[in-house]
């Protein structure tokens, strides 16, 4: 979130700074699958859900700018998407009957439904009664790709990138917030907070209690078994997206973990669904790893003003999200600071609203 703002910025003609502790090995944008699934959905039945979707569907454009900036490509994978439900299992036909239901409200229509596995799985799953959806036009991105992207795209823009946080509190006086930091001190008329999981912790220093959870996800990387570029998902609950000759898996979702690194549970999670729906494939893990998810209460993001006056804004929250949702934020946030009217109504997201931010009582 922090790199997508930072460059919508500096293309209009801001100069920007980013500072980041780089503390943690946990960021949620670097562990993302980058699955990027709109399930064709035509009618909205949130203003989170249509922000979402209309966010995904920028993404072709937003790719073609930032490969052009960055001077380095970012596929978007239109490899599709299967997504298969165990009729044996009753959990998973209340999922599929969700889902189902989900796909009539939202008027879908790219994608068919058959009762058998798809050719590439036959060989390696034992599921015998399966109801599978298969929408051809969903996409993923390497999310870690379209990290190194956006920084290159932010340095070739002349943003400027410090490690560490301020050493006191942001100070505002007169229509400028100093940062000052161990070696010099920044003065800033606009300031965005994107610190994911974390900003909770720089939102203390403002006063402002944050009602935010991490939510960790724990993944596996393992060799492409099918070699094909879809993806697959299985109950909605286990997933395998390609990368080249691999294939990213998981994920764990595990509230109020602030535990870094890939841990018995992990291994657990990936080893039962792998058993389960794929026996015969290798689970080697070529890579393992784990993220932070932002979530909010009401796991809606915050996008909107701080404080107005101070030209002091937030960015995050994107829960499960936000790889999905940068490109529409992005665009917002950058209306938002310069005064301008934004692209999407962001009152639904604003961070003041009731189950959101608080001031710290004295
Ligand atoms: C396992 C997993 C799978 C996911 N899969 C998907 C997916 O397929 N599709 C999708 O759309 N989303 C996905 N997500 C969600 C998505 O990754 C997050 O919503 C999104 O990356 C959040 O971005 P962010 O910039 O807010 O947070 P982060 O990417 O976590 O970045 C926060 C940054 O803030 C920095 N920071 C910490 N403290 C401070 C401070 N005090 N001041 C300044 N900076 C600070 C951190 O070092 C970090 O660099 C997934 C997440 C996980 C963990």
């Amino acid at each position: 979130m922090g790199l997508a703002c930072a460059l919508e910025e500096a293309r209009r003609g801001a100069r920007v700074g980013v500072f980041d502790p780089a503390a943690t090995q946990a960021q949620a944008s670097h562990a993302a699958a980058g699955i990027l699934v709109t399930r064709d959905a035509h009618v909205f039945s949130s203003p989170f859900r249509e922000f979402y979707v209309r966010s995904i569907r920028q993404y072709p454009e937003w790719l073609a700018a930032l490969t052009a900036s960055a001077g380095r490509e970012v596929p978007l994978h239109k490899g599709g998407d299967y997504l298969i439900f165990d009729l044996d299992d009753p959990a998973a036909r209340d999922r599929l009957e969700a889902k189902s239901r989900q796909l009539d409200r939202e008027r879908s229509l790219a994608f068919t439904v058959t009762d058998t596995l798809p050719k590439h799985l036959q060989a390696h799953s034992p599921l015998a009664k399966v109801r599978v959806f298969h929408f051809p036009e969903e996409a993923y991105v390497q999310n870690r790709e379209l990290l190194a992207a956006l920084r290159l795209a932010c340095e070739k823009a002349g943003v400027v990138f410090r490690i560490g946080n301020p050493a006191r509190a942001w100070e505002y006086a007169e229509g400028t917030t100093r940062l000052t930091f161990s070696e010099d001190r920044w003065e800033a008329r606009r300031v965005l907070l994107a610190a994911g999981a974390w900003s909770f912790q720089a939102l203390e220093h403002l006063g402002i209690t944050a009602p935010m959870v991490p939510v960790k996800g724990q993944m596996i990387r393992i060799r492409n078994f099918h070699g094909l570029e879809s993806m697959i998902h299985f109950n909605d609950n286990l997933y395998l997206v390609p990368r080249g000759d691999s294939l990213v898996v998981g994920a764990t979702t595990e509230p109020g973990n602030w535990s870094e690194g890939f841990d018995g549970v992990g291994e657990a999670y990936v080893e039962t669904h792998l058993r389960r729906f794929l026996p015969e494939v290798s689970r080697e893990p070529l890579e393992t790893w784990s993220g932070l998810r932002p979530r909010t209460r009401d796991r809606l993001p915050w996008m909107g003003w701080l404080d107005q006056e101070r030209g002091w804004a937030i960015c995050t929250g994107h829960y499960k999200c936000g790889i999905s949702m940068a490109p529409l934020a992005a665009q917002c946030l950058s209306k938002l600071l310069h005064g301008e009217k934004a692209p999407f109504d962001l009152s639904p997201f604003n961070p003041w609203r009731k189950q959101g931010l608080g001031k710290v009582r004295v």
